[in-house]
């Protein structure tokens, strides 16, 4: 299958579409031949990003298949469309980590392919306290209100948080996955601050399957959210230099273009978080305040139907600050130290 002819170049990324994966997805889907043996195929997304990407990784025995995109009956299509020109089984799917965009499709590739999936064992043990039937969400509420969002928008925002849910088809059993572990030719990195439980995959040429951990052009949002680990920002910042230790030559991500850099990009990632940082302390300095506050200054004119990533990102920020003794959390509101 011609689709399958390697990309006779080193890294080079010029992408190819291939001509027999062209057609075979629907208008919301679109297929390129990447670096050897990997597919990337990018699906819409009616979200506040616009598309995501999943890859295809073939290997002796057949494909992995790695994140599925949302649960959206198009995608769903998308995939049901390309499943059935693969020319060989798909051994397994690999989720990178707990977010709609990536895991929603789960229940249905699993379905659709019959191969197990395999996520980071905390990243599933969030999933599924996340979109299973005991979602948290009055402890949701409340934690944003505690921390000043005003009732109205919290009310929005847990409706349309809730509305997402229908998309999101979790899969109660899967192999869970270590740092260290496996998976093929490939290496898991467990990568924690986007997301907890966030895994990447190594190949030992370098290609990194990056899901959300490092993305190029935008910035993964880092977020202290209900539950969850209590200083993410740090376990961002110990992820980046993991990754620069490790310096992997390409980084195929879940958003955005591959980085062909991924080293120096951590780099401006770390540098991105220090400023950010600084700007979060400045914004103490007159007395204290509620973490919406100072979203809202962090994130001037961020639309309504953002303003839970941005407080939880202003968290993050803060939380850093505060074990870092740069300030103080007293009655829900932080202060300069
Ligand atoms: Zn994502």
């Amino acid at each position: 299958m011609a689709g399958f002819g390697r990309v006779p170049r080193t890294f080079g990324l010029r992408e190819q579409r291939s001509a027999t994966s062209r057609g075979v997805l629907n208008d919301n889907a679109a297929m390129v031949e990447l670096v050897d043996g990997i597919r990337r195929v990018t699906f819409g997304l009616p979200l506040g990003i616009d598309h995501v990407h999943c890859y295809l990784v073939r290997g002796e025995e057949g494909w992995t298949i790695v994140d599925t995109g949302l649960g959206l009956p198009a995608i769903v299509e998308g995939w049901r469309a390309l499943l059935a020109e693969l020319d060989g089984p798909v051994e397994r799917i690999v989720i990178t980590h707990l977010h709609p965009d990536h895991v929603g499709a789960a229940a249905d590739v699993a379905e659709l392919t019959g191969a197990p999936v395999l996520q980071g064992r905390l990243d599933h043990e969030e999933c599924v306290r996340a979109w299973g039937p005991e979602r948290p969400m009055r402890r949701w509420g409340d934690h944003m209100r505690a921390h000043g969002m005003p009732e109205p928008v919290v009310e929005r925002l847990a409706a349309e948080s809730d509305s997402l849910r229908r998309y999101v088809h979790v899969v109660s059993e899967v192999v869970a996955l270590d740092d260290g572990d496996l998976v093929g030719d490939w290496q898991v990195l467990h990568l924690p601050g986007h997301a907890d439980g966030h895994v990447a995959l190594l190949r030992e040429d370098g290609v990194l399957l990056a899901g959300d951990a490092i993305l190029g052009g935008i910035t993964p949002t880092i977020g202290l959210w209900p539950g969850g680990r209590p200083d993410p920002l740090a376990d961002y910042q110990d992820s980046l230099r993991r990754l620069i230790e490790h310096a992997p030559r390409l980084a195929l991500a879940g958003h955005e273009d591959p980085i062909e850099d991924p080293v120096a990009r951590a780099r401006e990632l770390l540098l991105h978080h220090e400023e950010r940082l600084e700007r979060t302390g400045a914004t103490l300095t007159a007395g204290p305040r509620s973490a919406y506050d100072v979203s809202l200054e962090l994130f001037p004119g961020t639309p309504i139907s953002q303003h839970r990533f941005a407080l939880a990102e202003a968290l993050s920020h803060l939380e850093r600050l505060v074990f870092a003794g740069a300030a103080v959390r007293a009655d829900g509101l932080y202060a300069a130290a």
